[in-house]
């Protein structure tokens, strides 16, 4: 589940699945729940980053959305929670469930799954095929180094808090999907590809190693997915909002406060939030050069717990609630 129902789901999470079976981090787990990814040693200085993502259909995407890009979008959710730890993709599972044996629609889905799998060089080696509602599964492997890998719980009084990539994007295209806002077919477009088609940040997490002091994957909106690094890094958490990245489609489609809004609360962007100190500002910003990605300062972490977004007056900027997300109609 990726958040829609907010502190429930960790809730429920805690209470019936946190601590169960033994847990020694002495042995080869070195982080279990609670993370982007679970970590387990392996021989020498690597770790084996995991993490499986599920989306259901008519809950996590349209009943009819694109078989090819539905794979494409299933693979980047997963990657982009190795992404988040810096980690080098190794190999991913996959088990899917299907209404019913439509060989083009297979065909369609292996298309878009094999173009997404080259991109991140990362092989499918195994899974499961099942009858049933339309349901993806995919796990994740991937290697990072124990001595820097990202976690959520690494960032320090001061540091600044970036963002990569525009936010609320996608947000917005669900508005179009679901018929909130009418928009040009070229705006169309591009929305719809940020939804269908979020690029996991591979190459900049791991050049993130021993820049940044902690990491997360934007799933669930910015807010959120920033509270966690807050609680686990035991800080608060301070977004000026005039800094946030939109991009000139979301700014054209709706008005400021909006794209504010979705910026903020919208999920499913996957770029990377993450913390570092501010000596390597400079090497940052060279980097994102280099890779030709955006990286923005959009805020700092301080002593303290919270997380709160402020305007150019200093004045807190209170947050929308997030429309309960469905497509079943
Ligand atoms: P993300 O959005 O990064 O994919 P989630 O919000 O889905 O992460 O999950 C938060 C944490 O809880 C992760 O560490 C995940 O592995 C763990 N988790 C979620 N569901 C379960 C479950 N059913 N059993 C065990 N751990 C779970
Ligand atoms: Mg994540």
């Amino acid at each position: 589940m990726s958040g829609e129902q907010g502190l429930a789901e960790f809730d429920l999470i805690e209470r019936f699945f946190a601590g169960v079976g033994p847990l020694d981090k002495t042995a080869a787990v070195t982080l279990g729940m609670g993370d982007d990814c679970a970590l387990l040693s392996m021989d020498g200085d690597d770790l084996l980053a995991l993490s499986i993502d599920t989306l259901v259909a008519g809950r996590h995407f349209p009943l009819d959305a694109d078989a090819a890009d539905l794979a494409q979008r299933a693979l980047a959710v997963t990657v982009s929670d190795l992404a988040a730890m810096g980690a080098t993709p190794v190999a991913f599972t996959l088990a899917i469930t299907l209404p019913s044996i439509d060989t083009q629609w297979l065909q369609a889905f292996s298309d878009g799954l094999r173009l997404a799998a080259n991109s991140y060089a990362i092989p499918l080696i195994g899974g499961d095929t099942t009858q049933g509602p339309l349901t993806i599964t995919l796990q994740a492997h991937g290697r990072v180094a124990v001595s820097s890998v990202l976690k959520r719980s690494g960032a320090m009084a001061g540091d600044s808090i970036y963002v990569s990539g525009t936010l609320g994007d996608a947000a917005a295209a669900l508005a179009v999907i679901e018929h909130r806002l009418s928009v040009s077919d070229a705006e169309r477009d591009y929305l719809l590809g940020r939804f269908y088609r979020p690029v996991a940040r591979i190459g900049l997490g791991q050049s993130l190693l021993g820049l940044a002091s902690s990491a997360i994957d934007i799933s669930d909106g910015l807010m959120g997915d920033l509270q966690h690094i807050a609680k686990a890094s035991q800080l608060s958490a301070r977004i000026e909002c005039e800094q946030l990245p939109l991009s000139a489609v979301l700014q054209a489609v709706v008005s400021r406060e909006q794209a504010i809004q979705y910026a903020l609360s919208g999920g499913d962007d996957y770029e990377l939030c993450f913390t570092a100190p501010p000596q390597h500002h400079r090497q940052l910003m060279a980097l994102s050069s280099q890779l030709g990605i955006a990286v923005s300062r959009i805020g700092q972490v301080s002593n303290g717990e919270g997380v709160e977004c402020v305007d150019a007056r200093g004045q807190v900027v209170p947050l929308a609630k997030p429309g309960y997300r469905h497509f079943s109609g």
